[in-house]
């Protein structure tokens, strides 16, 4: 029987269970695979369980930090106990309210987007007497490396345009209540080729180096981004990344070679240091067939799971039968006995969690889990769309169960004369 079978029966699915001994192999694993004295800001993105951020907080072994993009992530944060001072927050949009509530709650660090997004962050520093410190995001001319999602070499709205920058920062670098101490690179997420992110990392500290060079960019800190993997929903490992500490540190030689005079470095993950921590549990509700199709219905949909489908992205989901240790997101992958569509309980046909999966023999009622579902699960998920309950959240340690919370919707009446 699953580990969490017993767990699943007695508080009802859709469950997400998150191992916390997993997620701190993760972090550790994260960690080893870094040269010594790197930084790592957990994007609490991937998920803001405040439970989950405070275990890549505490615990033994190097701490990470906290980016956050939102008042809601701040909130994670400093509940899950990261002082604000070691919250970096991001964002194409940060609107002057949230800037002042951040700042008053203590963020002094700030990854900046673009001259405007500089000015709103000047203007809310200045309103509150405090200079805040500023990364440039910065969006490399070229992207070297190959990943499903890619966000720099391209029009975005993230970062600043690479070519842009000598004309650009004597402006930005005259905007009170700022000071620019450094840079933020993320070009590339979810590469599980260690040659891909590896190349990233090059290009990234080559661009760095050269704008300090030729441009005065300061450099106190360099955040060179993330891109670490795991699988989404499906079997598998998190990828492993050997060669990426030595590579680093060559890397670092070349272009900062007076190590008295180097960049204190940063990196950023979601996906990767929470994605195999976590497992959903789920009930099939119903099996039917349509013009020779089998349809498995479930009762957890893209409410539940929803991969972020509002970017378009079908995952597709494997599920596996929760009799047969279903919670091991590396275990043997199971005989398929049928390919079917996988479904969930929303009025909706686009509430598809994959189409010809390939699946166990399963019956009404059975336990499935959904692997790998750490990462980007509830809060990724159209959780309030037809109005069913969000999935409940366990967190266990070995045999204990340290939390089991709930995401609730309300409707807040603040009516009145107009
Ligand atoms: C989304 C995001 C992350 C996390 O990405 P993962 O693929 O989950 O590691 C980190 N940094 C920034 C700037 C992001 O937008």
């Amino acid at each position: 029987m699953s580990r969490h079978s017993g767990l699943a029966e007695r508080v009802g699915t859709p469950l997400y269970v998150y191992d916390l001994d997993r997620l701190e192999a993760a972090r550790r694993d994260l960690f080893a695979a870094l040269p010594d004295g790197f930084d790592v800001f957990y994007a609490l993105k991937a998920n803001p369980h405040p439970e989950i951020a405070r275990a890549l907080r505490e615990g033994d072994g190097p701490a990470c930090r906290a980016e956050v993009s939102s008042a809601g992530e701040l909130s994670a944060a400093l509940e899950a106990g990261f002082p604000a001072d070691e919250c970096l927050y991001t964002g194409p949009g940060k609107t002057g309210p949230e800037l002042r509530g951040a700042i008053a709650r203590g963020v002094r660090l700030f990854s900046v987007e673009s001259l405007g997004d500089l000015r709103h962050i000047g203007a809310a520093a200045t309103a509150a007497k405090v200079v805040t410190r500023c990364l440039l995001r910065i969006n490399s001319a070229h992207a070297e490396a190959t990943s499903s999602i890619r966000m720099t070499g391209v029009p975005t709205q993230f970062g600043i345009d690479a070519e842009t920058l000598p004309d650009v920062l004597p402006r930005l670098r005259e905007v009170a209540g700022t000071r620019i101490v450094g840079a933020h690179f993320f070009p590339l997420s979810n590469a599980a080729d260690e040659d891909s992110l590896i190349a990233a990392f090059e290009n990234t500290l080559a661009v760095a180096a050269g704008l300090r060079r030729d441009h005065g960019l300061p450099l106190e800190l360099l955040d060179i981004g993330g891109g670490f993997a795991v699988p989404y929903g499906t079997p598998g490992r998190r990828a492993a990344y050997p060669k990426l500490k030595s590579a680093l540190r060559d890397a670092l030689d070349r272009h900062f070679p007076d190590p008295t005079d180097r960049p204190r470095l940063a990196c950023e993950s979601g996906r990767y240091l929470v994605g195999d921590s976590g497992s959903l549990h789920c009930s099939v509700v119903n099996i039917k067939e349509s013009r020779g199709r089998t349809f498995v219905i479930l009762d957890a949909g893209i409410n539940t799971f929803g991969g972020m489908s509002g970017l378009g992205r079908l995952l597709p989901v494997a599920v596996e039968p929760q009799s047969q240790d279903g919670d091991d997101p590396a275990g043997p992958p199971r005989p398929a006995a049928q390919t079917a569509s996988l479904v969930g309980p929303l009025c909706t046909p686009g509430d598809v969690l994959g189409r010809r999966v390939e699946l166990p023999d399963l019956a009404e009622g059975d336990l499935v889990t959904v692997p790998n579902a750490g990462a980007y699960g509830p809060t990724a998920s159209l959780l309030g769309f037809l109005g069913r309950p969000a999935p409940a959240e366990a967190l266990v340690r070995g045999e204990e169960l340290v939390s089991l919370t709930r995401l609730e919707q309300r409707r807040v009446d603040e009516s009145g004369p107009l």
